[in-house]
């Protein structure tokens, strides 16, 4: 609307307009006339021009409205905004990049962006802005800032410049990074040495890594749309498999070992674990399976299994899979109410065996002896190897009272002797082989120790009543055993309490005349008086206890002989010392002989060791080397109980022996056996040859000492002339002889 100041201007305008048009000399109609149109124009003008203005003000609200539409998209953009100056000050902030940086925009406003970046990155954003300036394309940098409440977020920046400025976007990439990184470990940890497999929830093999294929030999093709039965081995059943998904279903994981099949048919075992991955609805969507190869450690299990639980020659059980067998079988028979029987199964004379024909041959003779007893008994009793010469058979659920047990335990025990009575082939030779068998009974009241030491006891008594028989435990025995131990308790201290005594028992040569002496120890019991070494020598050498008490022997005889050195009589005198096997074996059983020797001062040349053939079996060339160390001190050897044991001549002439002894066996049967009768005289003339002196012991009578003379035996010792004698008696003997 135009004012009415404007109207007076503009027609004051219009009518010069028209003078100037018209000149002055025109009539007035004319004038008005001209005036109207011109007004009609003006008019027409006037109404052009607010048209125009209305147009105008449109478009100005449109371009005000337009500004708000650009302020909001500006403000609220998904990405920060920046404006940077050449100086690299903050010009201009968006509300996103604010709020990212957590600031109030004031704070953020004409400051440097540098003063919000961590100390580790100020340097390479001034780096690259420098970069920016000077270039025209858009350039990237990844940046560690600060945030208002000193929390730090990643943030990268698409910088350009346009000379004057320099405008940045800023976008959060924290979460971007961390999953970027999950992957980088992610694809890393796919390269391991453990073969790994992915497959949907399906089971589907989608994904396998390189480590997959080497251990399963299946390239990724070869796999990838399979399931993983494809590496299935029939080593576990149907019920392995739907345990281990009934796991996996409740678990989401699954651990275990498993036996699968290579693509070359190989069968090996492998360490699996199998996790399932959900979906954030809780789905599961695949499931990772990851194995290692575990098949030497499975082997070597399997070994140390089967050293620790089997004999390695026999491959039957050993003593500890047999307690464990036990322990079960005592458990069955509560169940059953039978009762079961154990075996004691020992060959006899195994140790000749071995001696005379080699280790070796010794050990074909227990691998054919394990089979024979396998073959013998039921699928469920078991066979197993005690060590040595010893086989155990466990019989369970036998019988429903003892009696009945007993008598099908002895009919068992009879056949296993049978199978091992007929002849043995050994490379050729044939061996026959006799066998002692003691039988413990149990019950559900039975404990395994007790059980053992019962079968132990009965075997025991099998030998000592003369081998090549059964018998049964009976609990008489366990009498003896209880006995058995006072006795040891008591021996242990019968040095410390100076309880030995030792005993002389004279040795005559061919006209009557004493030459020597054996000693023999007894026991001087305050309860039991005085104990013959039959009765505790064969303990102290089971419990070692032989040691210090031979020793003793040695000592007391050495002293003996250092005694008698002035004594006409007496000092001609050789003392025969018995050294047991277990003793001579002590590796410094020849220092021991040296150092007795000298701190008793004795005269070497009147000791004498009485060994016995068991001596050979340990260690034959050191057993040699020994007696020959000792001979060298000048102590004389006699070969104690000769023709009872199996020392084959060979060796007898390498031994450096002064003499045989004759077994009172031998000379007990003179005039009785003929055949005995020739074993001694055979011996004799093997001492002849071998240029050694034969003693025999045992003589009682005048026949055997006529029949001994008549074929050049050369000394005698024996009850025919004198009993073992205590030292005073011994002595008083000598004199009047
Ligand atoms: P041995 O070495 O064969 O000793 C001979 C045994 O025969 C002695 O029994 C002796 O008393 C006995 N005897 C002697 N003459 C006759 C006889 O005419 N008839 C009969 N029936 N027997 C006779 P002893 O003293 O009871 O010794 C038994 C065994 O004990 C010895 O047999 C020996 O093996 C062992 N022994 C004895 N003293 C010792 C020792 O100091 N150390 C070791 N390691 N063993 C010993
Ligand atoms: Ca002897
Ligand atoms: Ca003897």
């Amino acid at each position: 609307m135009k004012t009415s100041d404007e109207m007076k201007s503009t027609y004051s305008a219009l009518r010069a307009a028209a003078e100037a048009q018209l000149g002055n000399s025109q009539p007035h109609e004319v004038w008005t006339l001209h005036a109207e149109k011109l007004l009609h124009e003006l008019h027409v003008h006037q109404i052009e021009l607010e048209m125009q203005n209305e147009a105008l003000r449109q478009a100005q609200q449109a371009l005000e409205e337009s500004r708000d539409r650009f302020v909001d998209l500006y403000e609220f953009a998904p990405v920060g905004y920046l404006t940077l100056t050449v100086d690299g000050m903050i010009a201009d902030i968006n509300l996103t990049a604010v709020t990212l940086l957590g600031r109030e925009r004031d704070k953020l406003l004409n400051r440097s962006l540098r003063m919000w970046l961590i100390d580790d990155d100020k340097d390479r954003w001034v780096r690259h802005f420098k970069a920016v300036k000077n270039r025209t394309e858009k350039i990237s940098i990844e940046l560690s800032l600060l945030r208002g409440d000193d929390t730090v977020f990643q943030a990268q920046l698409d910088c350009v410049s346009n000379g004057a400025t320099v405008r940045s976007t800023l976008i959060d990439i924290t979460e971007r990074k961390l999953i970027e990184e999950e992957l980088r470990i992610a694809a890393v940890a796919f390269l391991t040495q453990n073969g790994i497999m992915i497959t949907n929830s399906e089971g589907v093999i989608q994904r396998v890594n390189p480590a997959f294929t080497q251990l399963t030999g299946y390239t990724a093709n070869e796999a990838i749309g399979k399931t993983p039965a494809m590496l299935q081995s029939d080593r576990q059943d149907s019920l392995f498999y739907q345990q281990m998904w009934l796991t996996l279903k409740e678990n989401g994981y699954w651990q275990g070992e498993i036996w699968n099949k290579r693509k070359n048919g190989q069968i090996y075992a492998e360490m699996l674990n199998i996790t399932a991955i959900y979906s954030s609805e809780q789905r599961v969507t695949h499931y990772v399976g990851s194995f290692s190869d575990i098949t030497q450690n499975k082997e070597a299990e399997a070994e140390i299994h089967r050293l620790a639980y089997y004999d390695s020659l026999t491959k039957l059980p050993n003593r500890r899979l047999l307690q464990d067998r036990l322990d079960q079988a005592i458990i069955a028979t509560a169940r059953s109410g039978m009762y079961g029987a154990m075996f004691f199964i020992d060959i006899d004379h195994f140790k000749a065996l071995n001696d005379s024909r080699g280790h070796d041959v010794g050990d074909l003779l227990l691998v054919d002896v394990a089979q024979r007893l396998l073959d013998g008994v039921r699928e469920n009793d078991t066979v197993a190897r005690q060590g040595g010469d010893e086989f155990v058979v466990l019989m369970e659920t036998l019988g429903k009272t003892a009696d009945e047990t007993a008598l099908l335990a002895a009919s068992l025990g009879d056949k296993l002797r049978m199978a091992l009575a007929a002849p043995f082939n050994l490379r050729g030779y044939e061996y026959h082989c006799k066998t002692s068998i003691g039988i413990g009974l149990f019950d559900a009241q039975s404990t395994v120790e007790e059980l053992f030491k019962h079968a132990d006891l009965a075997l025991y008594q099998a030998k000592t009543s003369g081998r090549d028989r059964l018998h049964f435990f009976d609990p008489a025995m366990q009498d003896a055993l209880e006995q058995r131990s006072i006795l040891e308790a008591a021996l242990r201290q019968v040095v410390a309490l100076q309880q030995l005594r030792l005993y002389y028992q004279p040795q005559l040569d061919a006209k009557h005349r004493v030459v020597g002496v054996e000693a023999l120890v007894r026991w001087q019991h305050p309860q039991r008086g005085l104990v013959l070494p039959d009765a505790f020598i064969p303990l102290a050498e089971d419990t070692g206890l032989i040691l210090p008490i031979g020793h003793w022997v040695l000592e007391t005889a050495s002293e003996q002989i250092k005694a008698w050195e002035n004594d006409t009589q007496m000092s001609v005198l050789q003392i025969a010392v018995n050294v047991s096997a277990r003793q001579f074996n002590q590796p410094d059983f020849v220092k021991q002989v040296q150092n007795v020797l000298a701190s008793s001062g004795a005269n070497p040349a009147r000791l004498k060791l009485e060994l016995t053939e068991s001596m050979l079996l340990e260690d034959v060339q050191d057993t040699i080397a020994k007696m020959h160390a000792i001979k060298q001190l000048g102590v004389l050897f006699s070969m104690d109980d000769f023709g009872t044991g199996y020392s084959s001549l060979s060796y007898l002439a390498q031994l450096p022996l002064d003499q045989l002894k004759i077994d009172k066996s031998f000379v007990r049967n003179i005039s009785r056996s003929k055949n005995d009768e020739s074993i001694v005289c055979a011996i004799i003339t093997l001492g002849l040859g071998l240029k050694m002196n034969v003693i025999a012991e045992g003589v009682e009578t005048e026949v055997q000492r006529v029949f001994l003379a008549m074929h050049g035996c050369h000394e005698y010792q024996g009850d025919l002339f004198s009993r073992p004698l205590p030292l005073p008696k011994l002595e008083a003997f000598l004199k009047l002889a």
